[in-house]
């Protein structure tokens, strides 16, 4: 048995299902497994003081793009919309090798984790020169986050009408093969996983509905979640209607694309009726809103999703669209878009920070994370607030209002991967090196 105990957690903000908050206690920790809650606990293993910092849940990720850290800030794509930012980003994303995405997968998931990430999902649609998901998986397994990829695809190139390249699209028949492959490869179902594969078409406008329909029956085969983009923005809307006779949402309803083994990221743009599908299906939604406001996209009617029912996650979505990949960051710009939209009482920092940990949690189809309770799994962030972003705070633990933006510790299936900000497990400054050259080569060849 490993032991690891957080000794005097100054404020500990559980989100069990009681939403306790507990000042002054200890977390035992044993094979992974939150064992014990409580005062002067004791262990024969490691111990942390805790004292001087409040204690989340890990925080979720449930929408990302991880090789696009690779074109952050690429002049073309910094004030263009959706659909022509894509058109810019395309072609350097074809020239993308194995190399780039492990490399570009390692930077984006230490970046998640020294923010307070310990599980992620990635969004990886397109598998140019020979790339693989797995990849990605590597990169995970490694950095010690707990993953889970999805397999994307896109199968419409521009000679076919749709938007991206034909170098960049896959025939249907193979995009169906390599999602059995990767997920017999690397789907792990049972309680402690570490990486559960999904299945995820990269978004309607690049797939046909064939393909949506095949890839929800094999999910549900497998047994594993979907995930797509959907209502991201006016211009989806108007695709899905012109295209598809009908809005997204009952687009999806009719391919098998609502459940609880769906989720789908953005939905800036769901109307009310959508909204009540949502919730009688107990569908997940991705709220990316950093990436809403990059991209002009609006504002996702996130309260009125929570009200009815909806399972709200967050997501940093791809670095190209954000261009950060703080979790903790973009669960504040979640509080705060709710409250341009709909005032200053619309969410709470706690509120916030529950979409970012349980919620996020719930919308992956893990309810054994985001929370700190008793035989949850032991995935927990420790915020040291005795710095200068908190002082003076009366509230140290309404950590989104006034609190560090990078952890001192994290603690992953009750492996310690961030030692006071450190992240234990890479060579950071050898893997940010490598980097920035890919990107400096890739900006050399175009
Ligand atoms: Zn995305």
């Amino acid at each position: 048995m490993t032991d690891l105990l957080l000794r005097n957690v100054d404020h500990l903000l559980t989100m069990d299902d009681d939403r306790r908050e507990l000042a002054q206690v200890d977390i035992l920790i044993t094979d992974g497994v939150i064992a014990d809650i409580g005062i002067g606990l004791e262990t024969s293993g490691e111990v942390i003081d805790a004292s001087g910092c409040v204690v989340t849940p890990g925080l979720v990720n449930t929408h990302h793009h991880l090789y696009q850290s690779l074109t952050r800030a690429v002049p073309g794509g910094q004030d263009a919309l959706l659909f022509g930012w894509l058109q810019t980003l395309y072609p350097i994303w074809a020239k993308f090798t194995s190399e780039h995405m492990f490399v570009s997968a390692q930077v984006g998931l230490a970046e998640l984790a020294l923010s307070g990430c310990t599980l992620s999902s990635d969004h990886l649609y397109l598998y140019p020169n020979g790339s693989r998901l797995e990849d990605t998986v590597h990169a995970a397994a490694e950095l010690g986050l707990r993953f889970q990829p999805t397999r994307g695809a896109m199968s419409i190139g521009q000679s076919a009408g749709g938007l991206p390249p034909d170098n960049l699209v896959e025939s249907e028949a193979a995009i169906l093969e390599d999602c059995i492959r990767v997920i017999d490869g690397f789907h792990d179902a049972s309680h402690s996983s570490m990486c559960r594969v999904g299945v995820a078409p990269c978004s309607p406008f690049s797939v046909s509905r064939e393909l949506m329909r095949d890839a929800a029956l094999l999910a549900r085969d497998k047994g594993v979640m979907m995930h797509t983009h959907l209502a991201e923005n006016e211009e989806d809307i108007a695709y899905s209607l012109e295209q598809f006779g009908c809005r997204p949402g009952q687009y999806a309803q009719d391919l098998g694309w609502v459940g609880s083994d769906v989720w789908h990221a953005h939905c800036v743009k769901l109307d009310a009726s959508e909204i009540a599908l949502f919730a009688q299906t107990g569908t997940g939604v991705a709220h990316c809103p950093c990436s809403n406001c990059r991209l002009g996209s609006g504002i996702a009617p996130v309260k009125a999703m929570r009200a009815a029912g909806v399972l709200v996650g967050l997501g940093v979505d791809g670095s190209a669209s954000n261009d950060a990949g703080n979790l903790v960051l973009e669960a504040r710009q979640a509080m705060l878009l709710q409250r341009v939209a709909k005032g200053a009482d619309a969410m709470s920092a706690r509120d916030a920070l529950e979409i970012a940990t349980r919620g996020g949690a719930d919308v992956l189809g893990r309810p054994e994370c985001g929370r700190i309770a008793v035989g949850c799994r032991a995935d927990i962030a420790v915020w040291d607030v005795s710095g200068i972003e908190a002082a003076g705070s009366w509230d140290p633990a309404a950590l989104l209002l006034a609190g560090p933006t990078t952890v001192r510790d994290l603690i992953v299936e009750g492996r310690q991967i961030v030692r006071d900000g450190q992240v234990t497990t890479l060579d950071l400054p050898a893997v940010i090196g490598r980097q920035n050259k890919l990107a400096r080569d890739l900006r050399d060849v175009l």
